[in-house]
């Protein structure tokens, strides 16, 4: 846990929680050692969708070589925070003013979603653009296990199918299509996977692209194998192996001189830097079970709720009790930590074990960097804002 972080928390008083704690400088070294266990010819983009703070995407600058956005107001928030890096533009269902607006200010990446893309971003374009391709492409990964799990390839609503990227090739020999440059191919497949599934479909993503290309005659030079490095919520010092993938993508690379790869993680860089501090108001016993009502709740962290998991936390003792009667306390080594609104699914952590915890305790939920306050329905019950400290 971050030195920084616990500092700024031993500062607050109660009426200023909760409160998201971000340690820039946890961030800044973390990306580092990602950027250093990546070989030259990959490029390192971050996918702001992950938490798009302009604190956290200025911290980033230094590592990463771009930032992937995926609508129109991401292009303008990452544009104005960090201006003059390259972008990547991806999404589906770009609206017309969106395509107006990214061939307006320039994106260096544009990762085509459909036909119907292609020929409005041909229609409008009034100078290059460089397009990626983003295809739906079937992928096979044995997992450790012996389980062979199937990836893209799927009725979804992103990316083309293959058959379908072969129309669009067609499409660009057309007239009309000359100011589109084809440079190569996107697919970002699934999310969760460990080093050694991500290599193998990222050598699939890749072989799939270069045959397309000899087939067709094609100069694709680039392959974006997009994001979904796995986070670990039930080890929070377990890392995700960027060691193993760069010597990977370095093997990989030596198989295609003159190809450049992408990547584009947004939850793996950003994930640990964060916490969501906050203290028990109340700790209640149902029905067998300790439950302890922390002060906010998934209205600000949804994060578990949406995956399902127990947010990994730390009960941080406040000494005293300022009231006459008893303070409340689990009495089961137990608790389900919920937040305080009014539906059973606001749960942070579902029966984790806890040495001691009583009301008027902290608790620092960790993990809370990516997919956090970002996704969460802020205005459900009408509970204040969290205050915010960008720490390093
Ligand atoms: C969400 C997304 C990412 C990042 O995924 P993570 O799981 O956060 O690494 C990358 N590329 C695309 C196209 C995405 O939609």
């Amino acid at each position: 846990m971050s030195d920084l972080a616990l500092g700024r928390l031993a500062d607050l008083t109660d009426s200023h929680l909760p409160c998201y704690l971000y340690d820039l400088g946890v961030l800044r070294e973390h990306a580092a050692a990602v950027r250093a266990a990546l070989p030259d010819g990959v490029e390192l983009y971050y996918a702001a969708k992950a938490n798009p703070e302009p604190q956290l995407l200025a911290a980033l600058r230094d590592a990463v070589d771009g930032y992937e956005v995926s609508s129109g107001g991401e292009l303008a928030h990452v544009r104005q925070a960090v201006p003059d890096r390259p972008l990547a533009f991806g999404g589906p269902g770009k609206t017309p003013a969106e395509i107006a607006e990214a061939l307006r200010i320039g994106v260096h990446r544009w990762h085509v979603e459909s036909e119907h893309e292609l020929r409005q971003l041909a229609a409008r374009a009034t100078g290059p653009v460089d397009v990626l391709l983003r295809a739906n492409l079937a992928v096979h990964s044995d997992a450790l296990d012996g389980v062979a799990l199937a990836m893209g390839g799927r009725p979804t609503s992103f990316g083309l199918d293959p058959d379908r990227i072969a129309d669009c090739l067609r499409l660009l020999a057309e007239p009309g299509f000359e100011l589109l440059r084809l440079r190569g191919i996107h697919a970002h497949l699934a999310s969760g996977l460990d080093a050694e599934d991500q290599l193998t479909v990222a050598e699939q993503i890749v072989d799939w692209s270069v045959d397309l290309a000899a087939r067709h005659g094609l100069p694709i030079t680039e392959v974006n194998v997009g994001g979904g490095m796995a986070v670990d919520y039930a080890d929070p010092t377990a890392r995700f192996d960027w060691t193993a993938f760069g010597t990977g993508l370095a093997k990989l690379l030596a198989r295609h001189p003159g190809l450049t790869l992408r990547i584009e993680p947004g939850r793996a860089l950003t994930a640990y830097c964060g916490w969501y501090a906050t203290e028990v108001l109340d700790v209640k016993q149902s029905h067998g079970e300790d439950f302890a009502i922390v002060r906010g709740g998934t209205h600000h962290l949804r994060t578990p709720a949406t995956r399902g998991h127990s947010q990994p936390f730390t009960v941080l003792p406040v000494t005293g009790w300022p009231h006459p009667w008893p303070r409340p306390a689990v009495g089961t080594g137990r608790a389900t930590l919920s937040g305080q609104l009014c539906t059973p699914k606001d749960v942070l952590a579902q029966q984790a074990p806890v040495d001691r915890l009583r009301a008027g305790d902290r608790v620092l939920f960790a993990m809370a960097g990516a997919y956090a306050w970002n996704i969460s329905h802020h205005e459900f019950l009408m509970h204040p804002r969290p205050d915010f400290h960008f720490l390093g």
